[in-house]
């Protein structure tokens, strides 16, 4: 089968919600991936930073082999002999008390607003169904009918109503916007990505988060971190609250919690936040099993020998310089922090995001826009100096194409 042909059965049979960039993968190893056809590109995506410790990491894989033959799913019915190694691995890991395990990004974000829920009427004590949580205009938390109840996209939206009630929206990045909202004393949460990923990779003026954060101490309103995209050493640290010296009242981590291998989510928070989650209360199946957990801990290994915060951090101010050295009309903005990045392109002679990511994908680097005219570079975060540097003399050459 020749490329054209996956494609076309994918559009016979597969529902229509993703316009994928033409290329059919077939193989995924560290930084590389290789089509049907064995071209070999440099995957600056990540599958939206997922894949942070590279496609197919070796010591990932082993674990997820080796648990899978042993005992994949219990249930949470029964105790299984893994899951306590791990919620003991990851609370130690980002300092939480509590971890509570879930499977997709969106599933973590609805744990967390159910929790800053209980906690709301339990702990702080506002009368029932009256809890608010405060969200930013822009954000991105995943696709069920609450968490598009707080977004602002109508992509997103549109005609999936009728929407779940209990959201305050204010615009990201606008302390002003958050303390006015926070005299409400039914505000019980303020859910913030540290960079908006989604929205295009929006870093918001330093100081913010710290800002923000130190509000909601005051106003006794829970700071909760969606650091599903950012987290995980995607932006220079561990997690992008860490630049602030900001540790989040709950967490939320996804994505490359697995190292992109199986879906992972995890919620973390202390005794007197999580314990107002009783038996019953909430959970999943899959939630906590004992191949996640197994993965899970092998991802959060890799990224602590592989020291890959700290090699964000470095190639990721070797890629916004580079990036500002190519002389393009078409690069309008170069932002991010760590290896999370976005250019916003200029459209020329009909020429858009869309058509940049196709002239890189001749010349071996795949890449997606987002929003028309933002294009995300998101490598794996085990990529060497050199690596980086080839791909993006590939990336001038797309560049020169339009010129
Ligand atoms: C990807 C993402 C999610 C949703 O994760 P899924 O696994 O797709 O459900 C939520 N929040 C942020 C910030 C994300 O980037």
């Amino acid at each position: 089968m020749k490329s054209q042909d996956y494609m076309v059965r994918e559009e016979k049979y597969g529902a229509h919600n993703y316009h994928p960039l033409p290329v059919v993968l077939e193989r995924g190893e560290g930084v590389f991936v290789w089509d049907v056809d064995g071209k070999r590109y440099f995957d600056f995506l990540s599958a939206y930073s997922a894949v942070n410790q590279g496609h197919c990491h070796p010591k990932i894989i082993n674990a997820l082999a080796e648990q899978s033959k042993i005992l994949t799913l219990t249930s949470r019915a029964f105790y299984n002999n893994v899951l306590g190694e791990y919620e003991e691995y990851i609370t130690n890991y980002f300092g939480y008390e509590k971890v509570l395990p879930m499977n997709t990004g969106v599933e973590g974000d609805e744990t967390a607003i159910k929790l800053c829920r209980k906690w709301a009427y339990q702990k702080k004590g506002i009368g029932e169904n009256e809890a608010m949580i405060i969200v930013c205009e822009g954000n991105f938390h995943g696709r069920t009918i609450t968490v598009i109840s707080m977004s602002s996209d109508p992509e997103a939206r549109n005609e999936f109503g009728p929407y779940t009630p209990g959201f305050i929206t204010i615009p990201y990045n606008n302390i002003d916007a958050l303390e006015k909202e926070l005299k409400n004393p039914n505000v019980a949460g303020f859910l913030v990505e540290p960079i908006q990923g989604e929205a295009g990779v929006f870093v918001p003026d330093e100081g913010y988060l710290k800002k923000a954060f130190d509000l909601c101490k005051k106003n006794r309103v829970l700071f909760i971190a969606d650091e599903i995209q950012t987290g995980i050493a995607r932006t220079g640290k561990l997690l992008a609250c860490d630049h602030e010296g900001v540790h989040p009242d709950i967490l939320i981590l996804g994505k490359a919690l697995s190292g992109g291998v199986l879906p992972v989510s995890a919620v973390l928070a202390d005794d007197d936040i999580m314990l107002t989650i009783k038996p019953g209360e909430h959970g999943s199946t899959f939630g906590g099993n004992p191949v996640a957990a197994k993965v899970a801990i092998a991802a959060l290994e890799v990224v602590k020998e592989e020291k890959l915060a700290e090699n964000a951090e470095k190639l990721g101010e070797i890629f916004r310089n580079e990036f500002r050295n190519i002389e393009s009309g078409m690069i309008k903005k170069v932002r991010g922090k760590g290896l999370l990045n976005a250019v916003v392109i200029a459209p020329k002679s009909g020429k858009e995001a869309w058509d940049v990511c196709l002239a890189m994908k001749e010349y071996g680097v795949i890449a997606k826009p987002t929003h028309g005219d933002i294009i995300r570079f998101a490598p794996p975060l085990t990529i060497t100096e050199e690596q980086l540097r080839d791909a993006m003399e590939r990336i001038k050459k797309a560049f020169r194409e339009f010129e």
